[in-house]
C-alpha cells in the first residue's frame, strides 16, 4: 500500500535553454507526476520563480524561501518535484550542496520528473560522491568560513600576525623564532606548569623584570591566558578562534588546528600540562568562589608536608555557636600533596593563642630578624654619603677662608664645630641604616610587640582583618603538626 506523501514543486524558467517549457507547462507535468505517485502538493508549497531575467533571478528568492520552509520542524514536505535537475540548481555544485543539505538535514528528496533515478551500482556510487562532496562543502555551508581560508588553514598556512616569540621574515613563509621572545614564552610556560605560579603573580613577575607582550604592553591575566593556550607554540596553527566581526571567542569545536611548518618553542607535553592546569585550577568565569570568609589565621597556616598555604573553608556549626573554618592544604585539594594535614580552626585557634602566650614569657624567644635591606634604604645611604661629600667641600672652603684672612680663627673654629656636628648626625644615620639591630636590642621590643598582638587577638573589639593584619606583622607562618598535636609559630622582627 502506498502512503501519501506531501510534496513541493519548484518551477523556474531558464532563459538559456532551447527546449524551454513555460511555467504553466512545467506545473502541469509536475502535477501529473504527483498524482501518479500519490504525492499531495498543497498550494502553499508551489514555488515559482517569477523574475526570469536580470540580477533578481540570480538570487532566486522563491528557491531560498523553499529551502527555509524545508528546514522547519517538523519537516513540512517529503519531496521536491522539479521538471529537470537543471531547474533546481544552476550548476552541479549548487545542486549537490542543496540536495545533500535537504537529504541530510530535512530528509527531503529532490525528484526530477523527466530524468530517471539511477538504480544499481552507479546510483549508490553517485550517492557516495554526493556525500563526499557534501563533507567537502560543509565548510562552505557553515557560513562565515570561506573555502580558500579553510584550505589554507588545513595546509598549515599563515595569515595572521604571529604571536610573541615569532616574527614573519618573508611574506607567505612560516614565521621564525625570535630567540629573546621565545625565552619569555618558555619562562611563562615553565612558571605556570612547573612552579604552579598563578596568572596574576606571573604577570607581576614579568612586568617587574621589564618583559613586554608582542604589542609592547605590560602582561596581564588575559595576555598570559592567550599565550598559554596558543597551540602555535608547539608547532601547530590555529584558525577561527575569534569571530572577525565581534572578536568573540568561538566554541573550541569551530577552531581549526593543523600542523604548522614553523619551529616549535615548547614541547607538546608542556603545552598539554598547561591546558590540564587550566581545566583543573580555574573555575569558569562567573562561578562563585567557594569561600569568602576570612579567618585571622588565613594565609599564615602552611602545610607541614609540602609547605603550601592551607586554604580556609568556611563552615557553620550551630553547636559551636559561631562560624569556624577548616584549613586544607591547597596542594591536597588539587591532588598535588598527598599528606592529610587539614585542621579545624576550633582546634588551631586555641593552640596558636596558647603558643603566643607562652612565647611572651619565654626567655629564649626564637625569631628571625628581617633586615630592611631594601632598595629604599640603600638609596637613602647613597643620598647621605653625597651630603657628606658636600660637607667635605664646605670644610675645604672654610679652611681657605681662614687661610686667606677672610675669617678669624674664632669664626673658623665655630664653623668647623658646626660642620663636625652635622657630619656626625649624618654618619649616625648611615650607620643605623647599614647595620642590622643586634638580637639583644630587639628581643625586648619583639616581646612587647607579641604582647600587643596577643591583646588584639583576644579582644572582641577588632575585626577579622584587623586581627589578621596584627598577627601578620609578627608571624611569618604557622605549622600544625597533626600527629603530635603541636603548633609551631614562626616569628619575625623587621
Ligand atoms: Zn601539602
Amino acid at each position: 500500500m502506498n502512503e501519501h506523501k506531501i510534496g513541493a514543486m519548484y518551477i523556474r524558467v531558464s532563459t538559456h535553454m532551447q527546449d524551454e517549457l513555460s511555467p504553466d507547462a512545467q506545473q502541469r507535468l509536475l502535477a501529473d507526476y504527483a498524482k501518479q505517485n500519490h504525492i499531495i502538493v498543497p498550494d502553499e508549497f508551489i514555488f515559482i520563480e517569477k523574475g526570469i531575467s536580470g540580477k533578481k533571478a540570480d538570487k532566486r528568492p522563491e528557491f531560498m524561501r523553499m529551502i527555509s520552509t524545508a528546514k522547519q520542524k517538523p519537516t513540512p514536505f517529503d519531496v521536491i518535484l522539479v521538471w529537470k535537475y537543471s531547474r533546481f540548481a544552476r550548476n552541479q555544485e549548487e545542486s549537490i550542496v542543496y540536495k545533500s543539505l535537504l537529504r541530510k538535514q530535512c530528509k527531503i528528496d529532490v525528484i526530477s520528473v523527466s530524468e530517471p533515478v539511477i538504480d544499481g551500482p552507479f546510483g549508490s556510487l553517485i550517492e557516495r560522491i554526493i556525500e563526499w562532496m557534501d563533507e567537502y562543502y560543509s565548510i562552505r555551508l557553515s557560513g562565515e568560513v570561506t573555502r580558500g581560508m579553510a584550505e589554507k588553514a588545513l595546509r598549515g598556512g599563515y595569515l595572521a600576525r604571529p604571536p610573541l616569540g615569532y616574527r614573519i621574515e618573508r611574506k607567505g613563509e612560516p614565521p621564525v623564532i625570535v630567540p629573546e621572545e621565545a625565552e619569555i614564552v618558555r619562562l611563562i610556560f615553565d612558571k605556570f606548569v612547573n612552579e604552579s605560579c598563578n596568572l596574576l603573580t606571573l604577570a607581576q613577575f614579568l612586568n617587574l623584570h621589564g618583559y613586554k607582550t608582542s604589542n609592547g604592553k605590560n602582561f596581564e591575566r588575559r595576555s598570559l591566558e592567550y599565550i598559554l593556550q596558543n597551540p602555535v607554540y608547539y608547532g601547530m596553527t590555529r584558525w577561527y578562534r575569534t569571530c572577525n566581526e565581534t572578536n568573540e571567542i568561538r566554541d573550541k569545536d569551530e577552531w581549526i588546528i593543523a600542523k604548522g611548518h614553523h619551529e616549535p618553542i615548547i614541547s607538546k607535553e608542556l603545552f598539554d600540562a598547561a591546558q590540564q592546569r587550566f581545566e583543573t585550577d580555574f573555575r569558569p568565569r562567573g562561578a562563585r568562589p567557594t569561600t569568602t570568609y576570612k579567618h585571622w589565621l588565613s594565609g599564615l597556616v602552611k602545610c607541614p608536608s609540602c609547605g603550601r598555604t592551607m586554604i580556609a573553608k568556611h563552615l557553620k556549626d550551630k553547636r559551636y555557636g559561631r562560624d569556624y573554618c577548616y584549613f586544607t592544604c591547597y596542594g591536597y585539594s588539587k591532588g598535588k600533596c598527598l599528606a592529610k594535614t587539614s585542621v579545624s580552626s576550633k582546634v588551631l585557634e586555641p593552640e596558636v593563642l596558647a603558643a603566643i602566650k607562652e612565647a611572651m614569657s619565654n626567655q629564649y624567644l626564637n625569631f628571625e630578624i628581617k633586615q630592611k635591606e631594601s632598595s629604599k634604604s640603600t638609596d637613602e645611604i647613597l643620598f647621605l654619603r653625597k651630603q657628606l661629600d658636600r660637607l667635605a667641600v664646605k670644610e675645604q672652603r672654610i679652611k681657605e677662608a681662614y687661610r686667606e684672612g677672610i675669617d678669624t680663627l674664632t669664626e673658623y673654629k665655630e664653623n668647623k664645630n658646626l660642620l663636625l656636628q652635622e657630619q656626625k648626625v649624618i654618619q649616625d644615620k648611615i650607620d643605623m641604616l647599614a647595620c642590622s639591630p643586634s638580637r639583644r636590642d630587639v628581643s625586648e621590643k619583639m616581646r612587647e610587640r607579641i604582647h600587643s598582638v596577643y591583646d588584639i587577638l583576644l579582644s572582641g573589639q577588632f575585626s577579622i582583618s584587623e586581627k589578621s593584619e596584627a598577627i601578620q606583622s609578627i608571624v611569618e607562618k604557622i605549622i600544625w603538626h597533626r600527629e603530635e598535636k603541636l603548633v609551631e609559630v614562626f616569628y619575625y622582627y623587621s
